[in-house]
């Protein structure tokens, strides 16, 4: 049924990733929400102000997304955050699977995006097919985030392959963060490629003008806010989420926070 959430406080879970949520760069200390700039900050601002509700931004204590450890059964991250109850929503880049969807609920989608490879300019790579069918070039994805999981899981053999590759593959190519990956692209002089959401990658090469896109999307999917399941608040927030798309308000945040913000619009 629907809540009312007026002047409630919510928890939300977050993690560090350009540019949805960053640290804000400032000469005095700075405390609360008021530490955090991004996308995803002002994603929740809208929202909480149309609801009535306060929130309390706090970051995922494990620097996970969420992968669930098939042995345990166990979930890491912000899922984790909450199906502990510590979290009443995560909002972030955080995609919309079907592995995550049977522990929490999504809203209606705010961004859509695909897999893609982010690697440097004027290579004769072209495609994933490129990278699948040589060894010199390494290549890799975040650790426990839903690339990794796309090519764990994919049915089609270029990604089958790309898995087996990447997993074999001393010293490790998966990363700790997005940040780490694109830090390998731009100083592996060549030798590196990162599988990374399209999103991520236009907000890199709208700075790193050494770097480009490679090929279109290996696949087609959402980001989402996550709640527990069967969450009071997704019903109202899914309704504001639709209302900010229809009005061209997420378009605008777009625009503000890939093109406009640090140091975006910079290579042509
Ligand atoms: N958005 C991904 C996730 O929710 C993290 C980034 C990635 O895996 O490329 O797991």
């Amino acid at each position: 049924g629907s809540a009312n959430l007026k002047n409630k406080t919510l928890v939300v879970t977050t993690i560090l990733s350009n540019p949805y949520c960053m640290r804000k760069e400032s000469a005095i200390p700075l405390s609360g929400n008021d530490q955090f700039e991004g996308y995803a900050v002002d994603l929740i601002h809208e929202i909480s102000k149309s609801l009535g509700f306060n929130y309390k931004i706090q970051l995922v204590p494990d620097g996970s997304y969420g992968s669930l450890n098939k042995l345990t059964g166990e979930w890491n991250g912000m899922i984790r955050e909450l199906l502990e109850q510590r979290a009443d929503l995560a909002i972030a880049d955080l995609t919309i699977t079907f592995e995550r969807e049977q522990a929490v609920d999504f809203t209606t989608p705010f961004m859509n995006l695909g897999v893609s490879i982010l690697y440097r300019k004027g290579t004769p790579i072209e495609s994933a097919e490129d990278l699948a069918k040589q060894t010199r070039i390494k290549y890799g994805a975040l650790k426990g985030g839903s690339t990794a999981a796309f090519f764990r899981d994919s049915k089609i053999s270029t990604y089958q392959r790309m898995w087996s590759f990447m997993e074999s593959a001393r010293p490790s190519v998966f990363t700790a963060s997005n940040g780490e990956g694109v830090e390998r692209v731009a100083k592996g002089k060549g030798s590196y490629a990162f599988l990374m959401e399209s999103t991520s990658i236009e907000y890199v090469t709208e700075r790193n003008c050494e770097l480009t896109q490679v090929g279109g999307m290996l696949d087609t999917k959402s980001y989402g806010i996550a709640t527990p399941p069967n969450s009071p608040y997704r019903t109202a927030i899914n309704s504001v989420i639709l209302k900010l798309q229809e009005e061209g308000k997420l378009h605008i945040l777009k625009t503000k926070w890939w093109k406009e913000k640090r140091g975006g619009g910079k290579c042509r």
